[in-house]
């Protein structure tokens, strides 16, 4: 999971949402509420092209999935659940894109809330997921240092799914290739070739791992994670990578 900023609608589109809550909000009754949002949204052709374009461009690499990362976002799911709070069934800071398997095997409509009735579920758009969750790069296993990134953990099963855990050991051996390979390009003068290996290094599956690297450069203990790696470290701190892979001044 990694920090991604929301995508504007067009504007007909939040006019249409705004009238389907509308609609919604007009129920007397909280089950019939509930009743109507399952219908609507059910017959929501008209706003769910738009709806998957704006996700889909808000999405990591290629529309992949903003809770695991890996597969490719299908569905559109409702972070706070239409059964729990259908007045948010329509509401745009309520969705996100999903793989069917999150959505469907892992999510499904769980919500964990803490004492107070807060989410649990770090929503990508609106927290930073490097603020509850770190990631082992060799082991490619998740560890929480929240209670929230614990949630998630669990929710979405991000380390009892051997092809996550197993993608993202790969995924952080090509990464480290990638960045011995821009640092090549970039030393023979191949600028178009760097430039391509940051592209396809952000586009592939996976780019929490990326993320997560970046990331740990940077911290005070970055020798100990980095242990025995002294050269991948090297490159992550190099100024001139930084600033090819993350566009720093
Ligand atoms: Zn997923």
């Amino acid at each position: 999971m990694i920090r991604l900023r929301r995508a504007a609608l067009p504007r007909g589109t939040v006019t249409k949402l705004e009238e389907y809550t509308g609609e919604i909000a007009r129920q007397t009754t909280e089950k019939a509420r509930k009743t109507r949002a399952r219908e609507l949204w059910g017959a929501r052709r008209s706003v769910r092209p738009a709806l998957l374009d704006a996700l889909s461009e808000m999405a990591p690499g290629h529309a992949r999935c903003m809770y695991c990362g890996d597969s490719q976002g299908t569905d559109i799911d409702h972070f706070d659940p239409k059964s729990r709070t259908p007045l948010r069934t329509f509401d745009w800071l309520n969705h996100l894109l999903a793989c069917s398997y999150c959505n469907s095997n892992q999510k499904r409509s769980l919500f964990p809330t803490d004492g107070d009735g807060a989410p649990l579920l770090v929503d990508p758009t609106l927290r930073e997921p490097l603020d509850h969750l770190r990631l082992v790069l060799p082991l490619g296993e998740y560890r929480a240092r929240t209670p929230q990134g614990q949630a998630c953990i669990d929710v979405f099963g991000l380390n009892r799914r051997p092809v996550l855990v197993k993608g993202r050991v790969d995924a952080y051996a090509t990464a480290r290739h990638s960045l011995e390979l821009w640092r090549i390009a970039t030393d023979r003068g191949q600028h178009d070739k760097a430039g391509e290996i940051v592209r396809v290094s952000w586009n592939r599956p996976l780019a929490d791992v990326l993320v997560a690297m970046f990331h740990q450069s940077g911290l005070p203990a970055a020798g100990a994670l980095f242990a025995g790696e002294e050269d991948v470290l090297a490159l992550l701190n190099d100024p001139e990578l930084r600033k090819g892979f993350l566009r720093e001044p």
